[in-house]
């Protein structure tokens, strides 16, 4: 075992996973040997004859399982990244063990006893404010893990976490395959009219990726409404191309989701609460699930009355072309064309000012270094699990080295849909560790020597996923237990949404936008029309939001014990219910394809996205009325929220920095609700 990687903490900087040297088949023995080490460590912790303390029980138990952390990161990675037939066959053996083994230290005995003979007498500890809240972070994850419930519940508990663990794997693999497997196959190029130059030989290209040489493909994007449906002019393949989407592995998932949602009624009826999600978030800075209802019913309304006076703009557009109805497949297609003449905003003009790296550069590491003051220098001597995987090194002001960022932009057909951050490392003080965090995004990858050009959304994506990062790396913690985005799910989106703000600032968009070709800096009245354009789709896009939020809510609102019989059918009556039924509208998500909640980990937790926008919008109105230079409010978001991860509850850290609870207004006037 002595050629594993995994087997030694790695001697690169920083200890970035040696990527060089890991094979597939590294991945099971390390798995085996640190689940089997973890165990080892624990009993170690239960068989001290030594009382329990904080250090020989709760800090023991942070320094556990290492080897199994180091394997899991690099693993998860690279199974959303770039994964193989090898890697899911492992993920389906592996997941319900990692799911026991999670269990089995949660649900032992000897562990929970200590641990809660410490918590008992917590307030005669003299332990420091960060301390304290480990012992109770630990105490409270046992508890909601089922370690104070009666063996045979706990026994049950297992079964149903390893069940669900298997249920997962099986929901993200069937979206895989049949995501590939409807993806749009055309003989010619003429069906793609509208589409630009660039995306017509992307599409040329993913045909000969297949090996189907002269087709042109169109694969699909993970969400419901695919980006080319902006563009094409051909009513029919949109309407083609939207049904592909909308009916992705329907047969397979449908059913896999509602066990799943049914496993998870049970699980949380076990635990004393009334659904999953009353039990997840009791855990939230929600609190109740009264909380989300409340928001959520408050934003339906207005949201769908928007949307409908978008839907009248669009058919006035669409009339010009004999359309007397706007169906979900033509909305994309007239708003580009209203955002055109009304606004005269093109999206295809904009582009050649957006280029990847000029973005990334100028754009979003020049706003952290203005924001912040932290520099990033690319190290390409640091080999990453991916040739397209960039690895980065992260300055602090004072020259001191933070950690590393890998930056992996491009889609793939190995690579799961989205975006998103991960870590690859996570920093704490306690185990001298320094964080390596990663962005993954699904930009086209352009022909060999053309230049990456983004979308205004794809802009955001970049500034949003490394708002992530910068979470991440920012993290001056002791425990890896509250490392950076260890936060509640409903605020973990807040500080990723917050560093979408300096895309538009003024100083930063004249650093980046400018023409790849003549170096043409963005002119002044595009940005004003961009600006004015930027509120029109709001409705639509809220409305989208919205009615995916509900099907989550739907699913885990359920007590245990109810049957579904379709999920379709399900899914219908949750946005009838909730005032979101419109048909020119699908949700962000359909349930059968809502990997989010079905095999990640956002289980009654999409609504976090609004959630935390609350708490965006708030503090982007601080940002700019605050008095202080972007540079000095950097420093003070930085200190008080965003290098304390989850070491101090969430909202205490929003109130250290705005001075106060956090309010709806701003939210309300930037998606147009007010
Ligand atoms: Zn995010």
């Amino acid at each position: 075992m002595s050629d594993n990687p995994f087997f030694a903490t790695s001697t690169l900087v920083h200890e970035l996973p040696p990527f060089a040297e890991i094979r597939e088949e590294h991945y099971l023995p390390a798995f085996d040997q640190g689940m089997a080490l973890q165990l080892d460590e624990i009993a170690g912790i239960v068989a001290d004859p030594e009382p329990p303390t904080f250090d020989n029980t709760v800090v023991a138990l942070e320094r556990s399982g290492a080897m199994l952390k180091r394997v899991a990161a690099a693993f998860e990675n690279q199974g959303d990244s770039d994964t193989s037939p090898g890697l899911q066959e492992l993920d389906a053996e592996i997941s319900p063990r990692l799911a026991r083994h999670r269990d089995a230290v949660h649900l032992d005995a000897g562990l929970f006893a200590r641990i809660d003979a410490l918590y008992r007498r917590r307030s005669e500890l003299g332990l420091d404010p960060e301390s304290l809240r480990l012992l109770e972070r630990r105490h409270t994850a046992f508890v909601r893990a089922g370690a104070e419930l009666p063996a045979a519940d706990q026994q049950r508990l297992r079964e149903i976490n390893a069940e669900l663990a298997a249920a997962a794997t099986a929901f993200r693999r069937n979206l895989m395959d049949d995501t590939r497997a409807r993806a749009i196959v055309l003989d010619g190029p003429e069906q793609l009219a509208g589409l630009s130059a660039d995306a017509v030989a992307a599409a040329a290209e993913n045909g000969r990726a297949l090996g189907r040489d002269g087709s042109y493909v169109l694969s699909l994007k993970n969400f419901s409404n695919q980006t080319e449906l902006a563009q094409l002019t051909d009513r029919s393949l949109r309407e083609r191309l939207l049904a592909a989407s909308l009916g992705r592995a329907a047969e397979a998932n449908g059913p896999l989701a509602i066990r799943t949602a049914g496993l998870r009624a049970e699980r949380a009826a076990l635990l004393g609460h009334p659904s999953h999600a009353a039990y997840v978030v009791a855990d939230e800075t929600a609190g109740s699930v009264a909380a989300v209802d409340a928001m959520l019913a408050r934003l339906a309304g207005p949201a769908v009355a928007n949307a409908e006076r978008e839907a009248a703009e669009l058919l006035a557009a669409a009339r010009a072309d004999g359309l007397t109805s706007i169906a979900a497949h033509d909305w994309a297609y007239y708003a580009e064309r209203v955002r055109q003449s009304a606004y005269q905003v093109d999206a295809a003009e904009l582009r050649p000012y957006l280029e990847l790296e000029r973005v990334l550069h100028d754009g979003v590491f020049f706003a952290a270094q203005l924001v912040y003051g932290v520099v990033l220098q690319e190290r390409p001597e640091l080999v990453a699990y991916h040739p397209d995987a960039r690895v980065f090194e992260v300055f602090d002001g004072d020259g001191g080295s933070l950690g590393l960022f890998v930056g992996d932009f491009f889609a793939r057909d190995s690579k799961r849909g989205g975006a998103w951050m991960n870590e690859l490392v996570q920093q704490s003080h306690l185990l001298g560790k320094r964080p390596v965090v990663v962005n993954n995004l699904n930009i086209a990858k352009p022909a060999p020597g053309e230049p990456a050009l983004l979308t205004w959304d794809e802009v955001r994506t970049l500034f949003h996923e490394f708002g992530h990062a910068l979470h991440g790396l920012f993290s001056d913690v002791r425990y890896p237990l509250f490392a950076g985005t260890e936060v509640p799910r409903d605020f973990v989106e807040f500080p990723s949404q917050v560093n979408e703000m300096w895309m538009v600032r003024p100083e930063v968009l004249a650093n980046y936008a400018r023409h790849h070709a003549t170096g043409e800096p963005l002119p002044a009245e595009l940005v004003e029309r961009m600006a004015a354009a930027e509120s029109f789709g709001q409705g639509f896009r809220t409305v989208e939001y919205l009615g995916a939020a509900v099907i989550d809510w739907a699913w885990h609102t359920l007590p245990a014990g109810t049957e579904v019989a379709d999920a379709e059918e399900f899914e219908a009556q949750a946005l009838a219910r909730a005032g979101l039924a419109v048909a020119a509208v699908p949700p962000r998500y359909r349930t059968a394809y809502f990997s989010h909640v079905f095999a990640g980990e956002y289980s009654a937790g999409y609504y976090a996205y609004i959630w935390s926008e609350v708490l965006d919008a708030d503090t982007v109105e601080w940002f700019a009325s605050n008095g202080l230079g972007a540079r000095e409010s950097g420093e003070v978001f930085r200190r008080e929220l965003l290098a304390r991860g989850g070491s101090r509850p969430a909202l205490d850290c929003f109130r250290a920095v705005v001075g106060r609870d956090p309010e709806i207004g701003p939210l309300l006037a930037r998606r147009g609700l007010a």
